[in-house]
This record gives C-alpha cells, structure tokens and sequence, in this order.
C-alpha cells in the first residue's frame, strides 16, 4: 500500500485520479483550497478510511507528517475564463506550488508528476505536436499566467532532477472531459452541454474552425497512473488524437441532447490557438498507453451526468 498526496485532488481530473487510487489500494491525502475543486467531487470518499482531505494552498508553505510515496500535482485552475480572472494565483500555483511540492518529493524520497499542458505548444507550429516540440507562447498575453508558468514547472523540475537527482515526471495534458467537469467553469465541453440542455444558445467563437482533440476522463486518469509508476522523466502527451473543429463540437452535442439550441456566433477570445491534437506515439510504445472511449460515448456519459445537477434541471444553468 502506497501513500499518494494528490493536490489539486477534489478537482476535476484529480478527484476522479483520488477514486482510482483509492480502488487501487492505496492510503491518499487530498490536499485542495477548494478555488475550482468541491467537496461534492470527494464525498463519497471522505468517511473511507483511507482518505484524508486537507484544506490548503500548495502556494502556502505546508508540513506532513506522514510517509508519502508519490505526489500527483494538479492543483492549478485550468479553464482559460477561470486562470485569466486569477492570473497571479495561477502563476503561483504552478511556480511556488511546484517548488513546494518538489522540496516535500525530496524530503520524502517520493516520485513527484507534474501535469503541464498542451498550452506548453502555444498556436503551434507544428501538426500534431510531439513532445520534442519547443512551442509557440506568447509569454507576456492573457494565457501565459498558465501556459509559461506550466512550461516555468516543467523547467523548475527538471533542474531539481539534474541538480539534486528528484524523481520526477512531466506529462502534457490536452483538453479533457467527463463528469465532474463545474457547468460554468468556461470550457466548451462543459459550456456547450449546458447551454444544450437549458435549450440556450450554444456560443461557437470566431468561426468555429478551431480545432481540440478530446480525452474522456478515465484515459487521462489511467495514463496519469502509468506514467507516474514509470521510469521516463521527459514530458509526455497524453491526450486523445481524435481532432474535431469546434463547430463539429456544438453540432454532436446538440444532436447528443436532442436540443433545440440555435448555434450561434461570438468573437474569439485573444491567442486562441487555432488547432491542437498531440502526438501520443511516446506514450504509445513507452507506456503502452492510449485512450479508449471515443467522443460520442464519452460525450453521453458527460451528458448524464450534467442532467443530474440541480442547476441543470432547474433550468438556470449555473
Ligand atoms: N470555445 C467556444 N465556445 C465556448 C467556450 C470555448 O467556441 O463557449 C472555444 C474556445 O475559443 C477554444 C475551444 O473552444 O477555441 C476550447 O476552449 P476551452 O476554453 O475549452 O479550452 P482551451 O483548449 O482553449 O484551453
């Protein structure tokens, strides 16, 4: 038996990260400040005794006392409309977090990984966008609070490797979704699948001709797993390849919710990359990983999930 600190554990990915560890046998420590995490994603684990939630910031300086085996760091707000309204925290979070979470790998001869981002890519150059490449950021516009500090993290753990020889790992995640994904976080996903089912405009911005290529939550988590219990420290992509256009995107969606929607348009958002689909051949032929549920499957059990929400079926969308 393992224990595993997750930060970031009652987010999104990570709190579906916290349920398979815990089916895995191990003891977790969930530490979250609860700023885009809720309770509600950890409830069910709270009274099992091999759970622990701690309120806290990574950006805070913390003890534990316990032994701690491997580190997941997920705590950073993920979706572009939430890190832009927090850009500092979200600078933080991955800079001093990091560093916080790297000191407490070393003192405990624990594994830290790290989860960067297919942002580290930029508007890329180069299509689909394999790990050798440097990526195309603008450092100073609105996205770089998250994409440089994520790149900042990646750079920051690989000189306490080569330093002081930490056990770390990189991956590189592209956009993924399932249940748990917050309503009105700001993500298509989440945003299209409530605008559907609450019959209100789905918002395509610019002409929606960008492209994303998206990875169902139980991929993500079963490739977050593999390469922390692996021996690569190079960042690796794990995503989904399948490509959709965001307009291919609102049109499955509403066809998924038999929903009268209309579609409509609104101005794209500053530095949107205009495409992204990784390059998983690494992750592939090194871990022996690929993603499984295809985006119509995926999809529909993201959908049920939504419709269970109050502010769903209340038909106010919140
Ligand atoms: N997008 C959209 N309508 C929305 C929300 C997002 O057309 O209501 C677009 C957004 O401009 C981007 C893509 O969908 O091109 C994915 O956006 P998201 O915020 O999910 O994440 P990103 O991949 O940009 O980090």
């Amino acid at each position: 038996m393992k224990t595993i600190l997750v930060a970031g554990g009652a987010g999104f990915i990570g709190s579906h990260l916290c349920d398979e560890l815990i089916v895995q046998g191990n003891k977790v420590i969930c530490m979250d400040n609860l700023s885009t995490g809720h309770k509600n994603n950890i409830k069910h684990l709270l009274k099992n005794k091999n759970f622990k939630f701690i309120n806290h910031d990574v950006i805070k300086p913390f003890f534990i006392k316990e032994k701690i085996d491997q580190i997941y760091h997920l705590a950073s707000r993920a979706s572009p409309v939430d890190y832009q309204k927090f850009p500092v925290e979200t600078a933080l979070s991955n800079s001093i977090g990091t560093n916080n979470l790297v000191k407490l790998a070393l003192k405990k001869n624990a594994t830290l990984l790290f989860t960067s981002t297919s942002e580290a890519y930029g508007e890329p150059k180069e299509h689909p966008q394999k790990e050798s490449y440097w990526g195309n950021v603008n450092p100073v516009g609105i996205r770089s609070c998250y994409d440089e500090s994520k790149r900042f993290g990646e750079a920051l753990l690989m000189a306490y490797h080569r330093e002081k020889k930490a056990d770390v790992k990189i991956v590189r995640i592209f956009n993924t979704y399932g249940p748990r994904l917050r309503p009105g976080d700001g993500r298509v996903i989440s945003n299209f699948i409530r605008q559907a089912l609450t019959n209100q405009p789905i918002t395509i911005y610019g002409a929606g001709k960008q492209t994303r290529s998206f990875c169902y939550i139980s991929d993500m988590v079963s490739g977050l797993i593999m390469m922390m219990n692996s021996n690569f420290v190079q960042p690796k992509n794990l995503g989904n390849p399948d490509e959709f256009t965001i307009l291919e995107l609102a049109q499955k969606v509403k066809q998924l919710t038999n929903s009268s929607s209309p579609l409509i348009f609104e101005k794209l958002p500053q530095d949107d990359p205009t495409k992204r689909q990784p390059d998983i051949s690494s992750a592939r032929k090194m871990l022996g990983w690929k993603p499984e549920v295809e985006l119509d499957e995926g999809l529909r059990q993201t959908i049920e999930w939504f419709k269970l929400l109050p502010s769903i079926r209340n038909h106010n969308g919140n």
